[in-house]
């Protein structure tokens, strides 16, 4: 018989990666088999990113290529525009099959390969990942966003917050060390907000006596729950909201390191916290609906600094959004130069449909943007490098994650940093490396025996 070839194409972040790897679960367990070549494959799956208009455009280009090279190919969309009348109308005649990632189940009903549609009551999160890597793995802890910042589409396009069985969570990550994975990252829109009732049996599995606080469980809770799992791992959590940044979570972070005294080494969790600040400016943050101010931003550095030695923070910032003066940008760069992140995506504003701030006058120019943008790039490439000083001639351990163009080993520090090895090494694994190098965006050593 003749293999259906299938082929995935992902644009945006970890949640559509992570989407991704359960859609070609899916696909696998119906009797598709993967192509690397999309022009071979019959079916092809876009998760699309609406974040910005860059990202949108990308899957329409890529569709009308898709088709134009091939006719007879399905195309399944999903993501953040599936369910956009306007890129409905947009694409029509070119998608075959509109599936928003929660209807992942029903889509061997859509394909005609089953007769009845399953609606499988615990979610698209429950279907097993055909995951990318063998040492590492994004674990979705939850799906949508309550939040409604101004600017953002996520809301719209991926609904509200739910969030997953703390069993099924402490489940995958468990076959996922078992297997030998040695980087575990909690994803969700906003991981922080975490909440889900545990059950009698879940409380039994996980050795936790019944209590109050145990029969809700928070992110907190689950982030000493994974890290209670056994095994040599290491755990990343993305993304963190500011006003959801409580003094437990902190605490429990500061519990889970390796340098915790409480548990003399065998924590989990890395010294690295990304923390989106958007903004500097107290009025630009009000408008975002971003519901913390600059103070409470700063302090909140502080005490995750004070908590946790050796934590790296890293941010997500906005230029360019309407309104935004001046001084006001001004006030995102004392931020910087305050705070001294290790590393900041900045993007430039970019106006979303049916989002509060599209109504705004988007009054700041592409040219005053871009300005924008490249001042604070250079800012940060400055702090990155006086942080990456510090590491010279220290021993850090590295995940080996890969070779570059020129045959190189790199991997990453627990704190995030990116490093360029010299030697031998072996994908996947951890190794002892002494710092020699520090550049702004990363740093070199050699293995250490
Ligand atoms: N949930 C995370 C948070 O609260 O920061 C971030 C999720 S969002 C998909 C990722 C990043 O995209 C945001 O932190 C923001 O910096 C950027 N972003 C979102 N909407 C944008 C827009 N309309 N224009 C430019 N950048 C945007
Ligand atoms: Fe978007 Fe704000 Fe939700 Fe992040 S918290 S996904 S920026 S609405």
């Amino acid at each position: 018989m003749k293999k259906k070839l299938y082929h995935i194409i992902t644009i945006g972040c970890q949640m559509n990666k992570s989407d991704s790897e359960r859609i070609a679960g899916y696909l696998e367990k119906h009797g598709y088999v993967l192509s690397e070549n999309k022009d071979k494959a019959v079916l092809v799956v876009v998760t699309t990113c609406g974040v910005k208009q860059s990202a949108e455009n990308r899957a329409y280009s890529l569709i009308y290529r898709l088709k134009k090279n091939n006719p007879k190919i399905k195309i399944v969309l999903t993501g953040c525009l599936s369910q956009r009348k306007d890129v409905q109308r947009r694409l029509n005649g070119y998608v075959d099959i509109w599936m928003p990632i929660t209807e992942l189940d029903s889509l061997a009903y859509k394909l005609g390969l089953e007769k009845i549609e399953n609606n499988s009551l615990s979610g698209y999160l429950a279907i097993n990942p055909k995951y990318n890597s063998k040492f590492s793995a994004f674990v979705p802890i939850g799906n949508g966003c309550d939040n409604f910042c101004a600017y953002c589409v996520v809301p719209h396009a991926r609904g509200r917050e739910t969030y997953r069985d703390a069993l099924e969570i402490l489940e995958e990550v468990k076959k996922l060390v078992k297997k030998g994975y040695k980087e575990i990252t909690l994803i969700a829109q906003n991981v922080n907000s975490y909440r889900a009732k545990i059950t009698n049996y879940e409380l039994r599995i996980t050795n936790k006596k019944e209590n109050e606080d145990f029969k809700l469980i928070k992110f907190p809770d689950l982030l000493r729950m994974v890290n209670d799992i056994p095994g040599d791992f290491w755990i990343r959590f993305s993304t963190s909201h500011p006003k959801d940044m409580s003094d437990e979570l902190i605490k429990a972070v500061a519990e889970c390191v390796p340098a915790s005294p409480k548990l003399r080494g065998a924590g989990k969790v890395c010294e690295h916290i990304h923390l989106p600040v958007q903004s500097g400016d107290n009025e630009i943050l009000r408008e975002m609906n971003r519901k913390y101010t600059r103070e409470h931003y700063i302090n909140l550095i502080k005490k995750i600094r004070k908590a946790v030695s050796n934590v790296c923070i890293t941010t997500d910032i906005i230029v360019g959004f309407p309104g935004e003066t001046e001084e006001q940008f001004n006030q995102t760069i004392r931020l910087l130069k305050e705070i001294k992140f290790y590393l900041a995506y900045i993007s430039q504003y970019s106006p979303r449909a049916g989002t509060i701030s599209a109504k705004m006058d988007n009054d700041v120019t592409q040219k005053e943007k871009k300005r924008r943008e490249e001042a604070l790039v250079k800012i940060v490439k400055k702090t990155a490098l006086e942080e990456n000083k510090k590491y010279l001639n220290k021993i850090v351990d590295v995940l080996i994650e890969g070779k570059n163009k020129k045959g190189d080993w790199f991997g990453k520090t627990r704190t995030y940093k990116n490093v360029r090895i010299n030697g031998e090494a072996l994908l996947g694994e951890f190794i002892k490396v002494k710092i020699k190098k520090a550049k702004d965006f990363g740093l070199e050593g050699e293995i250490i025996n």
